[in-house]
């Protein structure tokens, strides 16, 4: 899987990546009803009997919280995921007609692939048939030296990870060329800390992790004492391959993944596979340097090459086979897979109908064709020229936040300014379709497709080298709720799929508006500028721009944040990390800022047009400052396992909906004044950080 560095305003995650599982009790059966539109500025989600100036999650979404618990197939249920679900419904029944009447070549193929998806007979007839071929490849390998080779043949047939893996990347240093890199990856569990951490939760999943790869081994055939001994081999890989890697937060550091090698340096690196023989093998032989974005991985892989047995790494190997495909298999594989990803780890109480699973790889692998015909029949031209006007209207404010700054010198504001003007937006969809004419799809060969898909991206991403940057390009595809800024583009891009309630109305007033898609256009602004983002310049190169005086008047600020996000408990005795999440709270506390202003600016200049709707200066019984904050809250009601909030804790740089909400209001002395509320207050206390 490739990984993407831009910020997203949320993780979602979808597609085919680890814990996944697409089989319900009902094993064909499609939704049996239409999902109900989600509202905007929804008054039955308040809980009147709590005080804002308290706590302002349970005031904004109390009832709500109260009134939507978690279906039993999902492990969060939130605002977001009403939206996702409805576009999934339409998607659905998009590729349910494209599956039984297509009308075009394009409806052939992505129904064609849908439908395989949602053939369970034939996956359960199968078995693991469908990954025999790449069984028997590793089982025929007979020399560790000869790694490079198994891994071209591997990669002929389709794309998949050994110990080493590569990609292609905007050169931070010059962001117009393309190179190729290799980065760390190779581990099954959410995150390296699952291997690595040495308390009694850990402990717990590390054992349950091992039964699990025990049980896919038996699945493949293995007796007992053999899965016992693979299931150990690959325990001890990974976690070797773990104390090699990059922590998440080292990670958002680009310095730290920047090491530009020559491919005999990467050689010497990594002495027991032959890096030669490999790029030769998949037509990269002209490749002369690259980025090794991860070397202590790298050498952790080469270590594990040099002292494993070769029965160990095949150990390792088959397994990684057998459980990115779990999904697709027959049923004992995907219900195995699904006991330990989905309900064990994260608190899933039921398999995800099929039909979910299948609509959303339909979307990951053809996004571009089946979005083509979502947009013509979900998003409205006049949705996107509104949103052109709010994005230019939230540029103002930001570009006005800048210069009021009281911490920054004119020479920075200057070139912050700079910035600001030279982000680009992308909203709802791409202005040019992927080709999709290459990629072959049989109705009847799911894995298969799967497998042609991955290696379609795959070659996409390779063609890139030594070519001009795409800027047109996306990242997410139309249907997506989400949105995510790009720093090596410097560019904001907001999917047609989250210009709907609870974020927009055009028949709303603005006040709502602005709380809702005006802070999420706010807050990937403000990322530009976050602790990460500000690293980058307007050009999309990693450099400097600040004054020293300033960077470390910009680094204290967001200390200031780090330690307060640290301080938010999401479990018991499990607290956010706040240099994980520090990105997504410096745009979360900007993004309101900006979006606050935008709504002043509006009350000012539009005076009585902006407030239709109101009497006596309110609406509903509140003021237009008090719905723009209970629209923004109202986008992060979410209910989630504790489970899962263990897990996101550890692995996701987005803090959770409840801390969202508070961290936020609680950095900005508005809320206060629009809620009454007193000094000393916890919404309103009386010392609080500010980056933006
Ligand atoms: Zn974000």
């Amino acid at each position: 899987m490739n990984l993407k560095l831009f910020a997203g305003l949320l993780v979602v995650f979808t597609g085919l990546c680890a814990g996944q599982s697409i089989v319900a009790p009902d094993l064909n059966a499609g939704p049996t009803a239409e999902p109900k539109k989600p509202v905007i500025f929804d008054l039955s989600a308040i809980d009147t009997t709590a005080d804002p100036c308290t706590d302002f999650y349970q005031y904004a979404c109390g009832n709500w919280k109260k009134n939507n618990p978690i279906p039993a197939d999902q492990v969060r249920w939130g605002r977001f995921n009403e939206v996702a679900e409805r576009n999934n419904y339409l998607l659905y029944s998009e590729l349910k007609s494209a599956a039984d009447a297509p009308a075009t070549p394009l409806q052939k193929k992505y129904g064609n692939y849908f439908a395989a998806c949602m053939n369970v007979a034939q996956a359960d007839k199968l078995g693991a048939k469908p990954i025999e071929p790449e069984l028997a490849a590793i089982a025929a390998w007979s020399d560790k030296k000869q790694l490079a080779a198994l891994d071209v043949e591997r990669w002929k047939r389709f794309s998949s990870a050994g110990l080493f893996d590569i990609g292609v990347e905007q050169d931070q240093k010059d962001s117009t060329q393309q190179i190729l890199e290799t980065h760390q990856g190779g581990l099954t569990l959410p995150d390296r800390d699952y291997y690595l951490t040495d308390d009694d939760r850990s402990r717990t999943i590390r054992e349950q992790y091992v039964a699990h790869v025990k049980a896919m081994f038996v699945l493949l055939g293995d007796s007992p004492e053999r899965a016992a001994t693979e299931a150990a081999d690959v325990m001890r890989i990974e976690t070797a391959l773990a104390k090699g890697s990059m922590s998440r937060v080292e990670r958002r550091d680009p310095a730290k993944r920047y090491h530009i090698m020559t491919v005999a340096q990467l050689q010497a690196l990594s002495p027991d596979f032959s890096w030669k023989q490999y790029l030769d093998g998949i037509n990269l032989g002209g490749v002369t340097t690259l980025n090794v974005s991860s070397p202590g991985y790298v050498e952790a892989a080469n270590r594990v090459l040099e002292t494993e047995s070769l029965p160990a790494i095949k150990s390792y190997l088959r397994w990684h086979t057998v459980h990115s495909a779990a999904p697709l298999l027959s049923q004992p594989f995907v219900d195995e897979n699904f006991n330990f990803f989905l309900a064990t780890l994260q608190g899933q109480k039921q398999q995800t109908p099929r039909w979910k699973r299948c609509t959303n790889m339909t979307d990951g692998a053809l996004g571009e064709a089946v979005g083509q015909d979502w947009v013509r029949q979900n998003f409205s031209p006049d949705a996107k020229e509104n949103m052109q006007k709010l994005v230019a209207a939230l540029e103002r404010s930001l570009g006005e936040d800048i210069k009021n700054l009281p911490w920054m010198s004119d020479a920075t504001k200057v070139e912050a300014e700079k910035k600001l003007d030279a982000i680009r937006q992308k909203i709802g969809y791409p202005e040019k379709w992927r080709d999709y004419s290459t990629l072959a799809v049989e109705r009847n060969d799911l894995l298969g497709n799967v497998e042609r898909a991955r290696k379609f991206e795959d070659l996409h991403e390779l063609s890139k080298l030594g070519k001009p940057v795409d800027e047109t390009e996306w990242g997410m595809t139309p249907p997506t709720v989400n949105a995510y800024y790009n720093p090596a583009l410097n560019d904001i891009n907001f999917p047609a799929g989250i210009l709907q309630p609870p974020f927009y109305d055009k028949n709303i007033d603005p006040a709502v508006n602005l709380g809702g898609i005006g802070v999420v256009i706010g807050h990937e602004m403000t990322h530009g500028f976050d602790d990460q983002g500000s690293k980058y310049d307007l050009n999309g190169n990693v450099r400097v721009w600040w004054t020293p005086e300033d960077l470390s008047k910009f680094n204290e600020r967001t200390e200031c944040e780090a330690k307060e996000y640290d301080g938010f408990e999401v479990a018991p005795g499990q607290n956010l990390n706040g240099h994980l999440t520090l990105g997504e709270n410096t745009a979360d506390n900007g993004g309101i800022r900006i979006a606050f202003q935008a709504l002043e600016e509006t009350l000012a200049t539009q005076g009585a047009a902006a407030e239709s709707g109101y009497v006596d200066g309110k609406r509903d019984g509140y003021t237009p400052q008090q719905r723009f904050f209970i629209s923004f809250g109202q986008v992060w009601c979410e209910n989630r396992t504790e489970q899962v909030a263990r897990v996101r804790a550890k692995t996701d740089p987005h803090s959770s909906g409840e801390w969202r909400i508070k961290g936020t209001v609680q950095n900005f002395d508005e809320f206060g004044k629009a809620f009454g509320c007193k000094v000393g207050q916890p919404m309103m206390p009386a010392n609080s950080c500010r980056v933006w």
